[in-house]
């Protein structure tokens, strides 16, 4: 698929294949292993054609007047004076704009990255959901976002980890997420490893069944949030579309055919899910599942009106969960002072 800038109209490098970019040297005139080095070039993030150093100066031209790399506009940057992490606001340059941010950790630099401008599930705890769905990202905008990332942050960073949990649904975007994978995998381009990257998803059950067909290697995140289809209704509108019972047999097919472990993210809210009984409800009904919860000391989202419960409450929810025999970790609150949950940044402008 070739992606066009309308407004310059030119062809975006970075949403290509391989392949692609091989058939579009060969439409500027070029032989195909000229497409496989700008393929590799823009790869590595390079976005003027100029430092491209082994492409020659015809073909580069041709590239200045047809093409673009297709990087983003860095619209908003902040830095945790807490603990380093970087938040993005890039703009789609038609008026959209989507959060990114990045984490470093002692194994490698994590990117999460925004599948969509805005979002249609409307989960009650989530600011990105408030205004709906703009539109979905391609393949490139996706792309972009990891590169750009790398290009603008404090200090030099090469990404090696990167989880799709940040504004959007992924398999609401089904083909714009596999395609990202597929290029993010290619071994020609960034190459980066299946286990390396995390999709999350807030329960689309048909979307689930098929990425464990398509990707098995890659690791499957699922926003629980509650320990009972009651429970989950009330703050996920997901719930109504695929219940609890059809979600958590679409996982048990999913560990059966992957042999992978899913995580489930599960945000702790004030007197919603964060009491005993919620959770022995939820060691009961993961008993048996190749999993391992996340539980997360929910940012305070002002226009939700829900409050967190506390990272002391989160703990103590850890320890029912374990001594029920379901591990559990408490999500480290990264960025806590810069706009912590999805979406803050792109509301405040919005
Ligand atoms: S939590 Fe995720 S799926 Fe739910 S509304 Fe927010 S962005 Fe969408």
């Amino acid at each position: 698929m070739t992606e066009t800038n309308k407004s310059e109209n030119k062809t975006k490098l970075r949403g290509l294949g391989l392949s692609e970019t091989e058939a579009l040297a060969k439409d500027l005139g070029q032989p195909a292993f000229r497409g496989r080095q700008l393929f590799r070039w823009i790869n590595k993030g390079i976005t003027d054609f100029r430092e491209m150093s082994d492409l020659p100066e015809v073909f580069v031209r041709k590239l200045e007047e047809k093409c673009t790399a297709g990087s983003l506009e860095l619209m908003d940057h902040q830095v945790s004076a807490k603990d380093g992490t970087e938040k993005f606001l890039f703009g789609l340059g038609d008026g959209n704009a989507v959060e990114s941010v990045l984490m470093r950790y002692k194994y490698g630099s994590t990117a999460c990255i925004s599948s969509q401008a805005g979002c249609r599930m409307g989960c009650a705890f989530c600011a990105s959901g408030i205004n709906g769905l703009n539109r979905s990202l391609t393949p490139g905008e996706m792309l972009s976002q990891i590169m750009d990332i790398e290009r603008y942050a404090s200090s030099p960073v090469s990404i090696s980890h990167v989880v799709i949990m940040g504004t959007g649904e992924p398999f609401d975007n089904y083909d714009g997420t596999s395609g990202f994978l597929r290029l993010i995998h290619d071994e020609k381009g960034r190459n980066m490893s299946s286990r390396n990257i995390t999709v999350s998803t807030c329960g689309l059950v048909p979307g689930i069944r098929r990425f464990a067909d398509e990707f098995p290697q890659v690791n499957l995140a699922v926003s629980l949030h509650a320990p009972d289809q009651e429970t989950r209704e009330r703050i996920m509108p997901v719930s109504r579309a695929y219940d609890m019972d059809e979600l958590m047999a679409a996982c048990e097919e999913y560990t059966e055919k992957t042999h992978r472990r899913i995580t489930f993210e599960y945000a702790l809210i004030r007197g919603v899910n964060d009491s005993d009984v919620s959770a022995a409800r939820l060691a009961n009904m993961l008993r048996g599942m190749l999993c391992h919860v996340n539980l997360i000391p929910l940012n305070k989202v002002g226009e939700t009106g829900l409050d967190g419960s506390g990272r002391k409450r989160a703990r103590e929810f850890a320890e029912l969960l374990e001594k029920r025999g379901i591990p559990a970790t408490v999500r480290r609150e990264l960025g806590s002072d810069i706009d912590g949950a999805c979406g803050q940044l792109r509301l405040k402008r919005g």
